[in-house]
């Protein structure tokens, strides 16, 4: 049996922040535990006693935690004590290394566990960057966001309404109706569109050059940076994009630009393409990876660029697990 532990804090003492505030907390120590929901043994919720319009225990019900005991109890009032804070105790049926989640004003409860630092890796289609963001996340157990898929989506949501992805406000429409959202499930980044899954339909081949034009509209990027941003701001996590270092976390803790020749870049996304059963056509790819590479390169907004401070990796006679080590090594410098 292992105890993990959190807290959060809300705004108001309203059922909705309640609610939201439970669901985000326990999401979060599912995610990061890799916890499974029949593991999860019993929660013990407490609040300080400046909150009564909702028992957690009721809102984490609410949140699919059914099968498990549940309880809340209230706090001391006590002076100086953080205020409108939820904190919580999960007993889980795993015996791995707990790893505790203080999120919002709660962070300030365990500075120890919730000092969280951000990777940022930037770099031209198909030059590494999710696969080694993908293993680093692995490694030092922390989240990986890949920003690419949230422009994706919105790209695929266009191409399904049949709008143009380079008319601004045709794609400000539709993404009004239907905007895409990241969801982790065991530690893994699905990207959703309305309620749909659409981690495999945006890797789609005509989905890419239609993600770089949607790209470039500064309200599109605005929302998805915010959402990134917000992400980033709650634990510690590898993002990988094309303006991560320069835009999203001008202040992340580490900075990488990967790039190759675009022929290694090409033959890469060729290779991923056909595992995934797509026919291609390499030098049509190639085109494509270098017209898409010009067109972040160029846009006015947080272009495809390598921040002032990030270290340059050259993968295109690497191997991954080079690269991996190359990076990790330069993280280990600086900590
Ligand atoms: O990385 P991926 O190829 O999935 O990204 C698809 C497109 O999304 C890129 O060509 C780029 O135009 C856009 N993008 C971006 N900023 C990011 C990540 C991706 O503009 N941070």
């Amino acid at each position: 049996m292992t105890v993990i532990r959190g807290a959060t804090t809300i705004a108001e003492d309203t059922p909705d922040e309640i609610r939201a505030a439970v669901k985000e907390l326990l999401e979060q120590i599912e995610s990061r535990n890799a916890l499974k929901r029949d593991e999860v043994v019993s929660i013990v919720f407490s609040s300080t006693s400046d909150i009564h319009s909702f028992y957690p225990a009721k809102a984490a019900r609410e949140a699919g935690f059914e099968s498990c005991s549940l309880f809340s109890a209230q706090e001391p009032d006590i002076e100086g004590g953080l205020k409108f804070c939820i904190r919580v105790m999960l007993f889980v049926e795993k015996n791995e290394t707990p790893r505790h989640v203080y999120l919002r004003g709660a962070r300030v409860l365990r500075k120890d566990v919730a000092q969280t630092f951000c990777v940022a890796i930037d770099g031209p289609a198909g030059s590494g960057k999710s696969t080694i963001a993908k293993l680093l996340a692995r490694d030092y157990n922390i989240l990986y966001l890949d920003t690419g898929a949230m422009y994706r989506a919105c790209a695929l949501a266009c191409l399904r309404a049949g709008a143009d992805v380079s008319d601004e406000a045709k794609v400000c429409d539709v993404l009004r109706s239907t905007s895409p959202d990241v969801v982790y499930r065991d530690g893994v980044q699905h990207t959703m569109l309305g309620g749909e899954d659409v981690s495999d339909a945006i890797r789609a081949p005509e989905v890419s050059m239609a993600a770089s034009t949607v790209s470039k509209h500064i309200s599109v990027r605005m929302k998805m940076v915010e959402k990134q941003r917000e992400i980033a701001s709650k634990m510690s996590c590898v993002l990988d994009g094309r303006d991560i270092g320069t835009f999203v976390l001008p202040d992340a803790d580490f900075k990488f630009f990967l790039t190759a020749a675009p022929e290694v870049r090409a033959k890469r996304r060729a290779d991923e393409l056909a595992a995934k059963g797509y026919e291609v056509d390499l030098d049509a790819l190639l085109k494509e990876i270098v017209a898409r590479d010009e067109q972040d390169a160029a846009r006015e907004i947080a272009p495809l660029k390598k921040a002032d401070d990030a270290v340059l990796v050259d993968t295109s006679s690497m191997t991954i697990e080079e690269v991996l080590k190359t990076i990790k090594s330069k993280i280990q410098e600086k900590i």
